[in-house]
């Protein structure tokens, strides 16, 4: 039987791939509008929280938008509803949908927007343009009962625990005796009150990265038999996994700027770029950010980036890069588009391990504000 998804379970999950801890210092993130303590039925994931999107979102009966651009950026002096901005508000309020929002968090993400458009654009040897998060290692060394050692190790690889490069259940076990004596109120799995009890043990250390400490500690304890569960929490030196905004990788095979520009809008699914640069230009080395990327023009010239694809390209930021032999293309700030059914795609497989009955739909509306005559 599948069950109702509450707001706060499905933001749960949303939040195992793009946690808030990802985002930039000062964006503006998580719920905006509205409660998230409520049944969820129907998400709709959309780029830009537009009043035509909220329509959209009235119209198929949508409980709650996921949104890349958080539609409340700066503080608000009002909330008047003869204007666009005031009534998104009210429209949500009214017809009680909320409105949750994941920025750079999103774009950092492993699978979120920066990776969507490397895939997209074809990239192979995939590295992080920007760096902005590395995530701490820890190491969990539990004591358990030698006839239980299986079904702790499998629910700590269950939760993702023991990663190390491409390998995964990643343990070591060794075997030793436990002792320890029941006290008066306690209600022990082996052994009796006031008498002490040694017990074939084994200690199971694994690896984890600190952002799913949560997850593996609470798998670990259902796993586990006993009513105090002994364990320890490292921290490591080892360095983590490091997240960032943007991609840099190479094309399988090299073109020409021209062909490139081509790539581009076919892999992005839009109508017309803009370059800078000789068209004639051999690329192999593409640099990609999704959004406004003017502020990383050197670090993509510093990796090796021979162009370097992201949107709202100033006039002076385009000179900058083609002082720098950096060649640019600029397919505007809506690519980020992809993440619309990247992220409902994602949260479907999540919502369905969960045998939670919720439908997710990205926006069909289109948000680019420009059109190319
Ligand atoms: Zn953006």
């Amino acid at each position: 039987m599948k069950k109702i998804a509450n707001g706060q379970h499905i933001i749960q999950l949303f939040e195992r791939f793009s946690p808030k801890h990802y985002a930039l210092e000062g964006d503006k993130i998580g719920l905006q509008i509205g409660t998230l303590n409520k049944p969820v039925r129907k998400i709709m994931v959309a780029l830009d929280v537009l009043e035509e999107v909220v329509d959209e979102a009235i119209n198929q009966k949508v409980d709650l938008i996921i949104a890349h651009h958080p539609p409340i950026f700066h503080p608000l002096k009002h909330i008047r509803t003869d204007d666009p901005a005031g009534r998104i508000i009210e429209k949500c309020i009214k017809h009680e949908i909320a409105v949750y929002a994941a920025h750079t968090n999103l774009d950092v993400a492993p699978g979120g927007v920066s990776d969507l458009l490397a895939d997209r654009l074809q990239l192979v040897n995939q590295k992080i343009l920007v760096p902005t998060y590395q995530d701490p290692l820890k190491k969990l060394a539990v004591f358990v009962p030698k006839d239980y050692e299986g079904d702790v190790r499998e629910a700590l690889g269950k939760a993702g625990a023991g990663f190390i490069g491409n390998y995964s259940y990643c343990t070591f076990s060794s075997a030793g005796i436990g002792t320890f004596l029941p006290l008066e109120n306690a209600n022990p799995f082996i052994g009796d009150t006031g008498k002490l009890e040694m017990v074939e043990e084994v200690k199971i250390e694994t690896i984890f990265p600190q952002s799913i400490q949560k997850k593996v500690i609470q798998a670990m304890l259902k796993a586990h038999p006993y009513e105090e569960v002994a364990y320890d929490i490292y921290s490591l030196e080892n360095e983590g996994k490091q997240l960032g905004l943007g991609k840099i990788g190479e094309l399988e095979k090299e073109m020409t700027l021209k062909e490139f520009a081509e790539h581009v809008k076919k892999a992005l699914e839009v109508e017309k770029v803009r370059v800078v640069g000789d068209l004639q230009a051999t690329i192999k080395k593409v640099a990609v950010l999704g959004g406004d990327g003017n502020k990383y023009i050197y670090q993509a010239k510093m990796r090796g980036a021979d162009v370097y694809v992201t949107g709202d390209v100033y006039y002076h930021t385009a000179h900058d890069a083609m002082m720098l032999g950096l060649h640019v293309v600029d397919p505007g700030h809506n690519i980020e588009k992809v993440m619309k059914e990247g992220v409902a795609e994602k949260l479907t497989k999540l919502c369905a391990e969960e045998n939670l009955e919720v439908e997710i739909i990205p926006s069909r509306v289109h948000t680019d504000p420009f059109k190319f005559l």
